[in-house]
């Protein structure tokens, strides 16, 4: 009053309000974090204001709660208002102090004498109050009661009004227990709405191995329903040799300086099958001790696709591979065939030089024409082969098939070889084949290929045995040699363009590489195959398979 200049406030001269406690800011947050100002009545709260009413006979009772501007009451017995300014409030002083505060005739306490609730209605000359906390130990209002004429409060009485208090800090508790229960429960639900909206597969576990829950996305993963494998071994959804590296990862967790731990793995489905995993391990501590939390990606697409990569890739390698070999293949050709053509005109050259320049007898004449003649064939069989190839593999090759007696035919290609040569004797088994539908010129190409390639490759004096048969309705040649034979790796490939054995045995006779694949061409044309069967220094055999009726 004096020396407090009077305050204005709705025409009331209103007294100072009670000072700020020192940690008004922390009792403020405390209040707050309750979430309790401004809900509904509570009978739990009700219930003790009643009692307080009648047990002290007053006609008002009040659980105040003091906020930063205002005292808001959880439960009021006999004031219409919920709420006054905190200027005008008397708890404000119990709650500062920290301890009951009872003002027997507020007319008389000069920090009340002027305040507008006890000048004006409703006019409070007894006011007792007892400081009210929370679980944290702030004092955040009081429980009083208040009468309109001045009042003794007695030692029992204060005891009463503390027990009251005392059961309205206990109901406090509870409302902050639910509170924190309905937290949880919310945080739950949002915990619940992650995991059920992410897309990865996501695994608890706990410190024994045991499955405490899945989110969708990994119960969908591994193929079973919601509730089904918690409580389970995690051993249900993983191969053997991970659950040990889990361990591991949990015993490694237990130390504080343990993070995510991401590696491939093999997960289990409900059907048995299994499926390679990304798996990412994370450890935490909760409530229920060390967890580890598993989130599972399905890699089988990932892995489906490194492999498609993998196998695109050595697919790529083979094809540079055969690319590389084919290149190597042309320009050995390319030399061979240059190197061949030059031997021939060089000889052609040299014979015609000599037929011109020298005196030449009629005997040597014939023998230099017939030199020239060997030479000027031999080019143009090489010319015929290469041109016979590249129509052939163009698919520009048409076959003139006609009835032909291919007995009579090999004999007298046989017989002509023989002729031309006495270092090797040629043997023919004829196998009574009728007549058989083929293009004969073509037939010729083959088995002198065949016949000279068992001459070229065969040591003098060794013997080439030439057979037919019919084999399942086909024409079946074979010719045999005692030759230097071709290892068993090599078998097919004597049959690509420009492939020759490079072997000491055969580097000296000369070729092209081109004489096989027109065989083999030249068969399959005619709807038939050619092969060969060798033993190195022994000999080989090729076959030729040719139906009967034609291509
Ligand atoms: P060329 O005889 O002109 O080299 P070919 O295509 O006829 O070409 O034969 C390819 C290769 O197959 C020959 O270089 C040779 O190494 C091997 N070869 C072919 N026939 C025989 C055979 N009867 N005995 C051993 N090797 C052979």
């Amino acid at each position: 009053m004096e020396g407090n200049p009077p305050q204005s406030g709705g025409g009331f001269h209103l007294m100072p309000a009670a000072p700020l406690p020192v940690d008004e800011k922390d009792r403020l947050s405390a209040l707050s974090k309750l979430e309790i100002l401004d809900t509904a009545p509570d009978e739990r709260f009700d219930r003790l204001t009643r009692l307080a009413r009648t047990l002290f006979q007053v006609p008002i009772a009040l659980i105040s709660l003091v906020d930063s501007d205002r005292q808001w009451f959880k439960s009021c017995y006999g004031l219409a208002d919920s709420e006054t300014e905190r200027e005008a409030s008397f708890c404000a002083y119990a709650v500062l102090n920290r301890e009951p505060l009872v003002v027997k005739d507020a007319t008389e306490d000069a920090r009340f004498s002027d305040n507008r609730l006890v000048v004006g209605a409703p006019f409070i000359r007894f006011y007792a109050g007892m400081p009210l906390y929370e679980s944290g130990g702030q004092p955040i209002g009081t429980l009083c009661v208040i009468d309109t004429v001045p009042r003794e409060f007695v030692e029992s009485d204060l005891q009463a009004l503390r027990d009251l208090t005392a059961m309205a800090e206990n109901e406090l508790t509870h409302f902050e227990f639910e509170l924190a229960v309905r937290a949880r429960e919310a945080a739950e639900a949002r915990e619940a709405a992650i995991l059920a909206a992410v897309g990865d597969g996501l695994v608890t576990i706990d410190h024994s191995g045991a499955i405490l829950s899945l989110n969708p996305a990994a119960q969908a993963m591994f193929g079973y329903g919601a509730d089904e494998l918690t409580g389970q071994d995690v051993r249900v959804i993983l191969s053997d040799e991970h659950r040990t590296e889990i361990q591991a990862v949990f015993v490694n967790s237990s130390r504080p300086s343990a993070e995510s731990v991401t590696r491939e793995a093999v997960a289990r489905h409900q059907s048995g099958g299994e499926f390679p995993i990304d798996l990412t391990i994370t450890a935490f501590r909760s409530d229920q001790g060390l967890v580890l939390i598993g989130a599972v990606r399905d890699a089988t697409a990932r892995k489906r696709a490194e492999a498609e990569t993998a196998a695109a890739l050595a697919a790529q390698q083979v094809a540079n591979d055969e690319l590389a070999r084919l290149s190597r293949q042309k320009s050995e050709f390319v030399s061979i065939v240059s190197h061949e053509f030059r031997t021939a005109l060089t000889g052609i050259r040299a014979f015609s030089e000599m037929m011109r320049d020298q005196d030449l007898s009629a005997d040597e004449v014939k023998d230099f024409a017939g030199d020239i003649n060997a030479d000027a064939l031999r080019l143009n069989r090489m010319i015929n082969d290469i041109l016979d190839l590249e129509k052939m593999e163009s698919g520009n090759l048409v076959l003139r098939p006609e009835e032909v007696d291919l007995d009579a035919t090999v004999d007298l290609l046989v017989a002509r070889a023989q002729v031309a040569q006495a270092t090797h004797r040629l043997v023919f088994k004829p196998g009574g084949l009728g007549a058989v539908r083929l293009d004969e010129d073509r037939l010729i190409q083959v088995v002198s290929n065949l016949l000279s390639n068992a001459i070229k490759y065969s040591p003098e004096g060794g013997q080439v045995s030439v057979r037919t048969w019919v084999d399942n309705g086909c024409a079946h040649l074979a010719i045999a040699d005692q030759g230097v034979g071709i290892p068993k790796a090599e078998l097919e490939r004597v049959f690509d363009r420009y492939a020759r054995i490079d072997a000491d045995s055969t580097r000296n006779v000369s070729g092209t590489g081109l004489g096989l694949p027109i065989v083999r061409q030249i068969a399959q044309l005619h709807g038939g195959q050619a092969w060969a069967e060798s033993k190195v220094g022994a000999g080989s055999t090729f076959h030729l398979l040719l139906p009967l009726g034609g291509p």
